[in-house]
């Protein structure tokens, strides 16, 4: 389960996901330069988020588990 951040466009559009392994790794994150663009900041949990595969955490580095629909 992710704990995710939205990444927007300039128009505000919804393009990508920042993932992080934890509440903990999400309100410790703070994007510099250019991956912070669009990024929108933190706004408290937001967690036990269902992703089709494996990401690595934003903030530590860590795996995330997806689900692996392709495994199943
Ligand atoms: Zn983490």
């Amino acid at each position: 389960m992710a704990h995710l951040r939205h990444i927007n466009d300039s128009t505000g559009e919804v393009v990508d996901y920042a993932y992080l392994c934890s509440d903990y790794c999400n309100s410790e994150w703070h994007p510099e330069g250019i991956a912070a663009d669009g990024v929108e900041p933190y706004g408290g949990w937001y967690g036990c988020q269902e992703i089709s595969c494996d990401e690595v955490c934003a903030n530590c580095g860590e795996i995330v588990e997806g689900i692996n629909e392709e495994e199943a």
